[in-house]
């Protein structure tokens, strides 16, 4: 594609349909864009936002291509879709990601290879494809330990932490079904994350730092401020990784800092996150309107001003039952809810957003305690 080229009224096809793929769809039909989603979900949250749909899997050919056809430019909402299959319709079609950042980032071992190898700081981890190499793995880093499957796991899914000997037995069947990731598991002090966006041409933005707190693995609440003390070492990491890994589009960087203080990097989303949410209405450009300016080749913001100080809650399929009783009264909650069918426990119904200046001791407490 030639750069600026991409015109009002073109269309953009986006691979999978669930509420990041929505939030894109709806930020480029702001702009004058048409979206084309495919997902296997005939009801997915995107659907109803899309100008068409195409039923398909993700890993289909057939779909990937019938897609292409009626696009001007593809783009994703996730990382696990086939990097093989995306490879197939790269050559004739206007994919500016490319195929080889998920193929890198949907592999645990290779993620954090090429992370590790960019000068990044991350903890320390063994590859786990035997028993041996388990053992190896406890005698060098010691318990407590994490086991994470290399493909596949979100949410603390496909996770094992293995405290003492007493876990040994769970872990070798682990061992049996998937070549694992060991890391030491490292007592945290926070967890933060910073989402960027660049375009095709390179330029880059940065919205400000998340600090984000999770319950049971999932993400229960991101805080965001003007400032942050660990905004320039977030930004150092994310430059080092950027020299290895090609990023086109929205993408976010988790981090842990310990109780020492040190940043390791944790892992890579190369796709809008849910911890930069906030952004909707909280900054002058989400995630999702970056995103979009960045894969049709427009230029980006110089910065991303966040308006006042803001906090997001995911609402799982317990708190959309919780919060739909009190939103009527609650015009400060800025409420997304996705539109999934099916409302189950600890799946990511919507999130509510809070904005927070000089409100902070009413706010917090109220929803909080509501939502407890
Ligand atoms: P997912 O793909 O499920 O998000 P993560 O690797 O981000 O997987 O792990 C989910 C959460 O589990 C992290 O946000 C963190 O709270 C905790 N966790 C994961 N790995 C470690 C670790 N090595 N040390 C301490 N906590 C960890
Ligand atoms: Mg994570």
């Amino acid at each position: 594609m030639t750069l600026n080229k991409f015109k009002i009224g073109q269309s953009i096809g986006i691979i999978g349909g669930g509420q990041l793929g929505k939030m894109m769809a709806q930020s480029a039909q702001r702009m004058g864009f048409k979206v084309n989603i495919l997902d296997p979900d005939p009801t997915c949250p995107a659907r109803y936002v899309a100008h068409k749909f195409i039923e398909s899997p993700y890993n289909d050919l057939e779909g990937l291509k019938a897609l292409s056809s009626i696009s001007d430019v593809i783009t994703y909402e996730f990382e696990n879709i086939n990097a093989e299959t995306l490879k197939e319709i790269c050559s004739e079609n206007n994919v500016p990601q490319g195929f080889e950042t998920v193929g890198i980032l949907q592999n645990r071992l290779s993620e954090k290879e090429a992370i590790a190898s960019s000068g990044a700081k991350v903890v320390p981890y063994h590859k786990i494809d035997s028993k041996v190499s388990l053992d190896n793995a406890i005698a060098d880093l010691d318990y407590p330990i994490v086991l994470k499957t290399v493909f596949g796991g979100y949410d603390g899914k496909g996770q094992l932490v293995l405290k003492s000997d007493a876990e040994l037995d769970e872990a070798y069947k682990m061992v049996e079904d998937a070549v694992l990731v060991a890391e030491k598991m490292i007592e945290l002090d926070r967890e933060i994350s910073i989402t960027a966006s660049r375009n095709i041409q390179g330029e880059i933005v940065y919205f400000p730092v998340q600090e984000n707190i999770h319950r049971n693995q999932i993400l229960f609440k991101t805080t965001v401020e003007k400032e942050h003390a660990y905004k320039d070492a977030a930004v150092a990491e994310v430059e080092r990784i950027i020299s290895k890994i090609h990023f086109v589009g929205t993408f976010t960087v988790e981090f842990f800092i310990d109780k020492t203080g040190k940043l390791y990097v944790n892992e890579i989303a190369p796709r809008p996150h849910n911890s930069g949410h906030y952004s909707i209405e909280a900054c002058d450009y989400s995630q999702f309107d970056t995103h979009i300016l960045s894969v049709i080749g427009y230029a980006l913001p110089k910065q991303i001003r966040l308006h006042e100080k803001a906090v997001m809650y995911n609402l799982l399929g317990q708190d959309l039952d919780a919060m739909e009783h009190y939103f009527n009264d609650h015009p400060e909650w800025h409420v997304h809810v996705y539109g999934k069918e099916v409302r189950k426990e600890n799946r990511k119904m919507g999130h509510i957003t809070l904005l927070l200046d000089d409100k902070e001791d009413t706010y917090y407490p109220i929803y909080e305690e509501m939502m407890s």
